[in-house]
């Protein structure tokens, strides 16, 4: 059987493991985010003391660039993060491990990981998006990753102001109160609550609003890629209220249009939490891996 690496390498911290899928993660590392040179040392030298791996994947904190051909390929491009901006990410780790490398963005790793061994099993066309301190989302479409001229940058969809919340300046430092993410990340619920989501009590007025915003960002998605399947992850879907209340704005905002069983029947199996849980990231890596051994 195959042993594959994986690195989900995010802007604070990268995680490395070796394994064969979400069973079967072996001796998983994870250290801080500094310099490149110093970061992909570490990953090397953690795969270096491992078994052989056939294949490497790296679910990556964006923006990056995936052309295959294009001059920076494999690189992080234009982050604010000190150090990282025009990074090469695959060339180094490449040329050190000699295995073909799967490289994409870290949301795109975690469609792949959830269609693959999670909530997504079994459908070729899903989408993943985390809501955390940014909105991120990854999608599979007929059984590939999109990414064309970039990748999808799902966060800064454009989404209308609600009714009630006609005063708040949004936190997107781009598109202020007009996009997805500067209204519905966890800053943005901060900022216009004044204090973290995480102490705000569940049948606080911020749920409801932050359910339609994030119902509003969706019901795009879902008339633009018909998705069989939505995954939300991230830090602010893990307030148990959120998820019906998504189900209940989204299914009133598409108002009985698209007709799908899937969304006539309550959505609890079309809107769902990612079932690898706080794994999908590094579980994604690795499906990334798995689909870069195949392609060899
Ligand atoms: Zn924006």
């Amino acid at each position: 059987m195959s042993l594959y690496g994986a690195i989900e390498a995010g802007g604070t911290k990268f995680v490395c493991a070796v394994g064969t899928g979400p069973e079967d993660l072996r001796a998983q590392a994870r250290f801080p985010t500094t310099t490149p040179k110093e970061t992909l040392g570490r990953c090397i030298d953690f795969f270096r003391a491992q078994p052989r791996i056939d294949a490497l994947g790296i679910g990556c904190f964006g923006p990056i660039e995936l052309r295959h051909g294009a001059r920076r390929y494999g690189h992080v491009t234009t982050t604010p993060k000190i150090g990282w901006g025009n990074a090469d990410v695959v060339g180094p780790l490449h040329q050190a491990l000699g295995v073909p490398v799967g490289f994409d963005t870290d949301v795109n790793g975690a469609v792949l990981g959830e269609a693959r061994w999670g909530a997504a099993q079994g459908l070729d066309t899903a989408i993943y998006i985390t809501i955390g301190t940014g909105i991120g989302g990854g999608a599979l479409i007929g059984g590939q990753l999109a990414h064309g001229l970039v990748h999808p940058e799902m966060g800064h969809l454009l989404v209308p102001r609600e009714a009630d919340d006609l005063d708040f300046a949004g936190d997107c430092p781009f598109h202020g109160a007009r996009c997805w993410e500067g209204m519905a990340s966890g800053p943005a619920l901060a900022r216009r609550w004044g204090q973290r989501g995480e102490t705000l009590p569940a049948d606080h007025p911020a749920w409801d609003l932050e359910a339609r915003y994030i119902a509003s960002g969706l019901t795009s998605l879902v008339l633009v890629l018909s998705p069989d399947r939505l995954i939300l992850g991230g830090g602010v879907m893990q307030v148990d209220a959120l998820l019906p209340l998504v189900r209940k704005h989204l299914t009133r905002s598409l108002a009985g249009y698209v007709q799908a069983d899937a969304l006539l029947k309550g959505m609890n199996d079309y809107v769902v939490p990612p079932l690898l849980g706080t794994q999908s990231g590094i579980v994604g890596a690795l499906a990334l891996a798995e689909r870069a051994a195949l392609v060899q």
